[in-house]
C-alpha cells in the first residue's frame, strides 16, 4: 500500500517526530496551519476515524490521549483544537487516520 504516512511511520519518509508510543507517532505538519501543529497516527494503519472506531476503539483512545499529551507538552495552555477530518467533504487528503493538534494562538471559528 502507498500510504505517505506508513513511511513515516516506518522512518522511509522523514518527519519531524515529537512524541510516540507503543501504538502511535506524533510529527510536525509540513504546513503548519498554526504556530503548532502536531499530526498524530496510528502506527498501524486506518484510513479514518470511522475506520479505526469499527476496527479497533482503543486505538482511537490512544491516539486522542496521544494528542492530550502533545498539547500539554507543546505547553498549548491557553487552549488547542484537536481535529480529524474524514472523508471528502472534510478535505482529508491523506488516507491515513491522524488528529491535527493545533494551537499556540487563538484559532478562528470552524466552518
Ligand atoms: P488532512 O487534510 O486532514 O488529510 O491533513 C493532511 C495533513 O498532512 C496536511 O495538513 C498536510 O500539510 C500534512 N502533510 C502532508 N505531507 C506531510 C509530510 N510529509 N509530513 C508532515 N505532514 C504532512
Amino acid at each position: 500500500m502507498d500510504c505517505l504516512f506508513c513511511k513515516i511511520v516506518s522512518g522511509d519518509v522523514p518527519a519531524d517526530v515529537v512524541a510516540e508510543t507503543e501504538r502511535t507517532v506524533a510529527f510536525r505538519d509540513i504546513a503548519p496551519q498554526a504556530p503548532t501543529h502536531v499530526l498524530v497516527v496510528p502506527r498501524e494503519h486506518h484510513a479514518d476515524a470511522a475506520s479505526c472506531i469499527a476496527a479497533d476503539p482503543g486505538l482511537m483512545v490512544e491516539v486522542m490521549a496521544a494528542a492530550v499529551v502533545v498539547a500539554r507538552s507543546e505547553r498549548l495552555d491557553g487552549g488547542y483544537r484537536l481535529l480529524a477530518n474524514t472523508g471528502s467533504d472534510a478535505g482529508q487528503t491523506v488516507h491515513h487516520l491522524h488528529v491535527h493538534v493545533l494551537g499556540g494562538r487563538a484559532l478562528g471559528a470552524l466552518g
